[in-house]
């Protein structure tokens, strides 16, 4: 599917025709993205908002136009609630500090679960330390699922937000996010949702699913780096303090104080990614054209047949195998009852041209909890097809003899 849109893809890797499989840490770009970085620059680029010229006013549509279209991508109420950040990364810490600002006080909990991504775990961390806060997470059960029963054990007057991926970014898992909010919205805690990896592989749409806040990146969705999103509910932003300071977020600027912008702008400090948010765009067209149903079904049916012929292969494990997931299969090899290191066979893998990821995958401590030193890991998009999966799977019996 739209293999050949993609440019990257005719490249070889030490002689070998490129197999991209690691598209959960960042997905390659169309043609029609790395264009509109080129068009942006070669035609329209000015600083947004301030200017009265021709090219600034360009430049300020483009920007709007796309926060209209990020809101319509995941059925905000309003393009007001859609801010522009740097990626997942860069919207949780923002969201983490706000929050501890409003929020936390001594004594007070934050909810994380066992499988976050360090970008869900740390700006947690330290807001937490800087208010004397306590971060809690939700553990797994065997089979890696979230434990809900424990979940809500942990829920209590002291708790005041619950921050969880709604796809793990190492095994894949589609988390019940529906019944974490459910049960936080129970007792009127507000509850971010990491979707770094939902959001590029499914519908994701926030007032079905009453999330207060959604974190994204543009980068593994088939936009560019350095732009991401953070949706919150309106009523939760026109509360929330700005987390960073400068021009753009203020209404005005006095030495006796300073007054602040209305949303988004708020939290909108300094000149933006407005190239960044215009290609998002770009990308976001091109999902919506290629429709959901059939990239779900496209990535769903590339997840159960790569798990199906790596069930063949004697001495793989699969983690969380048969759960519902998005996109992504983490596995290891054994060979006599022993754990070849994942980094030992990605880089056999690599040799032959299959490029997957392998390690902690930021989450070293789901991969504590896994016992193991981390995972081989293999994430689809939408170019990819079951004659990738063949080749690394032909490339993998290959690591496999080479290593036993
Ligand atoms: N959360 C999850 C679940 C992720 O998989 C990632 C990146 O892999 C992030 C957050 C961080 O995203 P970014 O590096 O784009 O900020």
């Amino acid at each position: 599917m739209k293999r050949e849109e993609f440019p990257i893809l005719n490249e070889q890797v030490h002689g070998r025709k490129l197999v991209y499989l690691d598209n959960a840490a960042t997905s390659q770009k169309p043609q029609c993205v790395v264009d509109a970085i080129a068009e942006a620059y070669s035609r329209w680029n000015s600083n947004i908002h301030r200017g009265v010229h021709h090219l600034s006013q360009i430049a300020t549509q483009k920007h709007e136009d796309a926060r209209k279209a990020v809101a319509q991508f995941i059925n905000a109420r309003s393009s007001d609630e859609i801010i522009f950040t740097k990626g997942t990364t860069d919207s949780i810490n923002a969201l983490a500090f706000s929050i501890g600002e409003l929020l936390l006080h001594e004594g007070d909990e934050v909810i994380v679960s066992g499988v976050e991504h360090h970008s869900n775990i740390v700006p947690w961390q330290m807001a937490c330390e800087r208010k004397k806060s306590t971060l809690r997470h939700i553990p797994l059960r065997e089979d890696l699922s979230l434990d809900i029963e424990a979940f809500k054990g942990l829920l209590s007057d002291r708790t005041k937000v619950v921050s969880v991926a709604h796809v793990s970014n190492v095994l894949g898992i589609i988390q019940p996010i529906e019944e974490i909010i459910r049960l936080a919205h129970e007792r009127h805690i507000p509850v971010c949702i990491d979707g770094a990896q939902s959001v590029p592989h499914m519908s994701v749409d926030v007032q079905a699913l009453d999330c207060d806040f959604l974190a994204f990146s543009g980068h593994k969705m088939y936009g560019p780096t350095g732009i991401g999103v953070l949706y919150g509910k309106r009523e939760w932003l026109e509360q929330l303090p700005p987390h960073e300071g400068g021009g753009e977020m203020i209404n005005h600027v006095r030495w006796s104080g300073t007054t602040y912008n209305d949303l988004p702008y708020k939290f909108e400090a300094g000149t933006p990614n407005y190239v960044g948010s215009h290609a998002l765009h770009v990308a976001m067209d091109y999902i919506r054209a290629i429709g959901w149903e059939t990239l779900e079904q496209h990535e769903h049916d590339l997840t159960h047949y790569c798990e199906q012929q790596l069930s063949a292969i004697d001495g793989v494990h699969i983690y969380a195998a048969g759960m519902p997931k998005a996109g992504v299969v983490s596995f290891n090899l054994f060979n006599n009852g022993q754990l070849i290191h994942p980094f030992d066979v990605g880089t056999l893998l690599d040799q032959q041209g299959v490029a997957v990821r392998t390690g902690h995958h930021c989450a070293e401590p789901l991969i504590d909890d896994m016992a193991v030193p981390g995972t081989v890991r293999v994430s689809f998009g939408l170019y990819n097809d079951r004659s990738d999966i063949d080749t690394f799977i032909a490339a993998l019996r290959r690591a496999q003899m080479m290593l036993s």
